[in-house]
């Protein structure tokens, strides 16, 4: 049944088209263009649209067939359409092309039928045909803009996938595709549901916020730590129409920088520990977190003797000594609580689970324990020791502020009481935390209320048997409190700066009262006062004792100060040239509480020390058969002597002590044996004996 140019239409044809008048109207309304063909594939009849797409009248085309219209090829594809639906097959839709009158190329789509005759036989062919020129380049565009849009999209460094609302992988960029799914195909993926891709997310953070964002049409932004590859992504998840667009950025970079800051502003370089501010910030966090009955404690230890090591060894030592020191309470401590590096030599512990004062009393004396083992460093054998001060919460106060203010004060106390010892902020204080805010206001008030008194307790010198000096002790009078110990006020008034005013008050009175028994005519003695550290670091410390000294009349050669080690190795240059200068003006230096911790002798000879107390604790174990403390004393003897310092000890409170003391070379003494801490008028009875202490 080929077409064949040429041929003729018949009558009945012509007939069809008569008959189908009306049918003209109605095909010529329609817009897209309408043919009909016989059987044989020649046009009987068609629209306005269509005759005016090939540019011919209607009656030019009526009998002619694709063949004299369009070119061969498509005319071939024509006929082989028409051929299957004359076979019988249903209708048949088709893209191919026109060419308009213009010359214009037109994509177009043919849907052709057949039609029937009024007995049922075969007409022939009805075709409409669609224009889809503009949508075929629209299309065209879109997949070129599609294409341009994907590669720009695959080009970024961040992920994009594109989720249907059943969370089926849609569209995903070549990121993605890198970062998670490098084992399978992108092919693979897409129409995936993400739980088929990975099994492992359902319930991640990931499956929820997604989760979520599709319930709540809401954005979600997190931040996920993908374990695998262990890099941290930004995760931005929007709604779109009909399922999620998900953004994924690597932020590792970012946190690793961010984490760098964070340790900088919380970490200790040089040991690595938390610092001050981390320690506050988690003292705080922890309180919050605590049930105010629950006993917490904050646990502060100062290093005794620190600075020599590192002014005499320099820092590098220094530094590795603070690490052993760190490593050591790491491991004791451990995951219960936390370590941190205060400052300096100051170190502190949490304890943030006690049941009772004693819990923090044990593992205190750990510590001291944990850290007595010597330390060896570059050749160097150190010994160290630690003065510790514990506050307790909630009875010491409820942040982390106060608790560490007030182990401070009572780590103070430790290192006054001659370190190598804990101290309870309460057992320090004794008194609720009422009475002793009271007691601060009270030693506020206390200068200008005249309620301080000096006592003095006279030094003896071994040869003569005479009273040649006099320390003076400070006392209290406290008309709430009773007659208050320098040892549970003055730390009090370290912490509070009230020392130096106070000190100064000392100062001035010792150096008068010495002043006036001179004018009264009794043997002249040296008087000694006790110089707290605070005071130490006073710049104008010099100055006010050039002050004193001429105030009242006192002639340099008859004042003594009294420092103790740690306060003179806390900022061991700057004590030396301040006690330098002291010396310059005659005054002389002695120092206190030697051999309670971190004694090293050797660095002795780098302070301008005149005389040196052996403390009491050393001095009372004489005669309790405790040999080692004996070698201590006779050690410190000797090395007293080759540095020509003078040796006074401390605490004699038996014939025993005093005969030890003497047989070993101590030149002063001072203790209970000879006399009590007195009144300046009860002393002066004793100045007026002559001796106190006989031999027997
Ligand atoms: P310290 O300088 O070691 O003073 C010696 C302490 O030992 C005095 O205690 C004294 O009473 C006591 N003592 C004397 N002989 C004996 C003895 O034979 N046996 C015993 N067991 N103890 C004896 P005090 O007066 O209670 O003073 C305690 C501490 O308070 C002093 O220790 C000193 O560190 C400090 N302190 C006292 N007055 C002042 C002061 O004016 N300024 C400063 N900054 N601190 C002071
Ligand atoms: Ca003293
Ligand atoms: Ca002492």
């Amino acid at each position: 049944m080929l077409h064949q140019v040429g041929k003729k239409i018949n009558n009945k044809d012509i007939a069809l088209i008569k008959n189908t008048f009306f049918l003209q109207e109605i095909i010529d309304a329609i817009p897209n263009p309408v043919f009909l063909k016989n059987t044989e594939g020649l046009f009987v009849a068609c629209n306005r649209a269509f005759a005016n797409y090939t540019g011919l009248e209607k009656d030019q085309i009526v009998g002619k067939t694709f063949y004299e219209i369009v070119p061969k090829e498509l005319a071939d594809k024509h006929q082989e359409m028409d051929n299957r639906l004359l076979q019988g097959a249903g209708v048949q839709t088709y893209e191919s092309k026109l060419l308009t009158a213009d010359g214009i190329e037109k994509v177009v789509v043919f849907i052709n039928s057949i039609y029937l005759n009024s007995d049922g036989s075969v007409a022939g062919i009805v075709g409409i045909i669609n224009d889809i020129t503009e949508i075929t380049q629209i299309c065209s565009e879109l997949k070129t803009a599609n294409r341009q849009f994907s590669s720009i999209l695959d080009s970024i460094s961040d992920g994009l996938v594109i989720f249907d609302h059943s969370l089926r992988v849609k569209y995903l960029n070549k990121e993605v595709f890198q970062i998670f799914l490098s084992v399978q195909t992108k092919k693979e993926v897409i129409g995936k549901r993400l739980e088929e891709i990975y099994p492992l997310v359902t319930d991640t953070i990931i499956h929820k916020n997604l989760k979520r964002a599709l319930r709540e049409q809401v954005d979600v932004h997190f931040e996920y730590f993908f374990e695998p590859l262990s890099r941290w992504y930004e995760v931005n998840i929007y709604p779109i129409q009909n399922g999620l667009l998900v953004h994924f950025r690597d932020v590792t970079e970012r946190k690793k920088s961010e984490e760098r800051i964070r340790l900088l502003a919380y970490y200790d370089q040089v040991t690595g520990l938390p610092n001050r501010v981390y320690f506050k910030d988690y003292v705080d966090q922890v309180i919050k977190n605590t049930a105010s009955n629950q006993l917490m404690a904050v646990v502060l230890l100062d290093l005794d003797g620190f600075k020599l090591v590192n002014d005499t060894l320099g820092h590098d030592v220094g530094d590795e000594l603070l690490k052993a020191v760190g490593d050591r309470l790491i491991k004791y401590v451990h995951e219960q609580s936390m370590v941190a590096r205060m400052g300096d030599d100051e170190f502190a512990v949490l304890l943030p689970q006690i049941n009772s004062k004693e819990d923090a009393e044990k593992i205190a004396e750990k510590i001291l324990q944990i850290l007595q083992p010597v330390i060896t460093l570059e050749k160097h054998e150190l010994y160290i020791t630690a003065s510790i001060g514990i506050s307790v919460y909630p009875i010491d106060g409820m942040e982390a502020k106060k608790l560490i203010r007030k182990a401070d004060a009572a780590m103070y106390c430790a290192k006054e009481k001659g370190r190598n010892n804990y101290q309870f902020y309460q057992s320090v204080m004794k008194y609720n935390a009422a009475q002793r805010l009271a007691m601060e206001n009270g030693l506020r008030r206390a200068l200008e209320r005249q309620e301080f008194v000096l006592f003095y307790q006279p030094q003896i010198d071994v040869k003569s048997g005479k009273i040649i000096g006099a320390e003076a002790l400070l006392r209290w009078k406290s008309p709430d409190f009773g007659m208050v110990s320098p040892l549970e006020f003055i730390p009090l008034a370290e912490s509070t700066g009230l020392i130096v005013p106070i000190g100064r008050w000392v100062l001035r009175s010792a150096c008068r009262q010495a002043k006036y028994w001179q004018e009264q005519g009794l043997n002249p003695v040296r008087i000694s006062v006790n110089i707290s550290a605070r005071q130490l670091q006073q710049h104008d410390l010099v100055e006010t004792i050039k002050e004193v000294l001429q105030e009242t009349g006192l002639e340099p050669c008859w004042l003594e100060l009294e420092i103790t080690e740690s306060q003179a190795m806390y900022n061991a240059q700057y004590i030396v040239n301040i006690l330098g200068k002291l010396k310059e003006l005659g005054i002389k230096i002695a120092l206190d509480d030697f051999g309670t911790g971190y004694s090293s002798l050797v660095y002795l000879k780098y302070f301008p020390i005149d005389k040196m107390k052996i403390d009491k604790s050393l001095v009372q174990d004489i005669g309790s058969g405790d040999a080692d403390n004996a070698a201590i004393v006779m050690a410190a003897l000797a090395m007293a002597k080759s540095l020509k310092l003078k040796v006074l000890a401390e605490g004699v409170e038996s014939k025993e002590q005093y005969r030890f003391m003497k047989e070993h070379g101590c030149d002063e003494m001072q203790g209970y044996l000879f006399s009590r801490p007195l009144p300046a008028v009860e002393f002066e009875k004793l100045l007026k004996k002559p001796l106190l202490i006989t031999e027997d």
